[in-house]
């Protein structure tokens, strides 16, 4: 449980790369208490600019090293193809002892990252909160953004447990569940509950805009069906995403595989008329979306609480941010 409001168990913070889940960790310490300086550190300008103006921290630098001087805690919030040289840039510059954790969304090839560029004096301790967007920057971020969500640590044989007891204090303090995992499970479970569904999302929207024939203004049209859905997955950040797939490359191809030859029988079912094995599957599937509403990780609304508009049920607010946050 986290102790009394404020007392986080360290005193100077750096986070570096200030997007969506940047700038959600820096308004959720403020909101929590934390008294201390952030010093924001990101390559973007623009988005350093931003953060300034949001006052999202107390230093800003284009310099990771710069900002990560004299911290004890870094939070890495770069895409996972960055965190490698991030970790190379920030290594010298460490406090000893420092703890660094990290937000990103695949967890072995990221601890290899770290591990392999940080001086040994370093704590590291990887972390993946599950929470989120489709959007991205700093303008994107919200204190909230990890109440009732979970939090995901994944230390190994080497991680020092009293720097994992402080950052999942953190967590708690923002509101999360911490759930402890090993890496590599991480990666898997992640491969079929985010990574693959961003995969199918990408690929319906790209299918659906390459059939000849259907012309794109039908697309977006008739897009109040599950269509939209997908687009709103689709439209998410393409960096971080194409990272995601290229540091999970064998957990996604595992469960891609799996996914494939399940989508071949519902073909074969459809061929021949199978309804009965279409109205199993589909029946069972309904009842894992009843867990997932009965466990708080969605809503029970028609339309995900989407507003409804008069003219073709699309949301007045037009792509809504998910009800449930990222699934990264
Ligand atoms: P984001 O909004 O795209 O922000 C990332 C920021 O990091 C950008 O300002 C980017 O600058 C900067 N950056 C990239 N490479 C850098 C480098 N080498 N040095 C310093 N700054 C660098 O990303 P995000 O959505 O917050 O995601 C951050 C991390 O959290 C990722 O690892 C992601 O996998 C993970 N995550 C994301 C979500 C989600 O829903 N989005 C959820 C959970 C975890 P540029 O604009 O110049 O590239």
């Amino acid at each position: 449980m986290a102790d009394e409001p404020g007392s986080f168990r360290f005193s100077r913070v750096a986070i570096i790369g200030i997007g969506l889940i940047g700038s959600s960790v820096a308004l959720a310490l403020r909101a929590k208490g934390f008294e201390g300086p952030i010093a924001i550190g990101d390559r973007n300008g623009d988005a350093l600019r931003v953060a300034a103006e949001l006052e999202l921290g107390t230093s800003y630098h284009t310099s990771a090293a710069k900002a990560v001087a004299g911290a004890d805690l870094v939070m890495l919030c770069v895409p996972v193809g960055a965190m490698s040289a991030t970790g190379r840039a920030i290594a010298p510059a460490l406090a000893e002892g420092a703890i660094v954790t990290d937000t990103g969304s695949v967890k072995e090839s990221v601890i290899e990252a770290l591990t392999g560029v940080l001086p040994a004096h370093a704590r590291v301790v990887a972390g993946h909160p599950i929470a989120g967007s489709e959007q991205s920057g700093p303008r994107a971020g919200y204190g909230t953004l990890f109440e009732r969500r979970w939090s995901i640590l994944t230390p190994t044989e080497g991680t020092d447990p009293e720097a994992v007891d402080i950052v999942a204090d953190m967590w708690r303090r923002f509101g999360s569940e911490i759930e402890l995992m090993d890496p590599k499970r991480h990666d898997l479970v992640l491969a079929i509950t985010s990574h693959l569904p961003h995969l199918i999302a990408y690929n319906i929207v790209r299918t659906a805009y390459d059939m000849e024939s259907v012309a794109e203004s039908e697309v977006i049209k008739f897009s109040a069906g599950g269509f939209r859905d997908f687009t709103r997955i689709a439209a998410s950040d393409p960096t971080m995403w194409r990272d995601v797939f290229l540091n999970n490359r064998e957990a996604v191809l595992e469960t891609l595989g799996r996914f494939s030859e399940d989508l071949a029988s519902l073909q074969r079912a459809i061929r021949w008329g199978e309804g009965d094995l279409l109205y199993e599957v589909f029946e069972r599937t309904r009842a894992i979306r009843m867990g997932i509403i009965d466990a708080g990780q969605d809503t029970a609304a028609p339309d995900f609480g989407r507003p409804r508009s008069h003219t073709d049920g699309a949301p007045e607010d037009g792509a809504a941010r998910s009800v449930n946050g990222e699934r990264g």
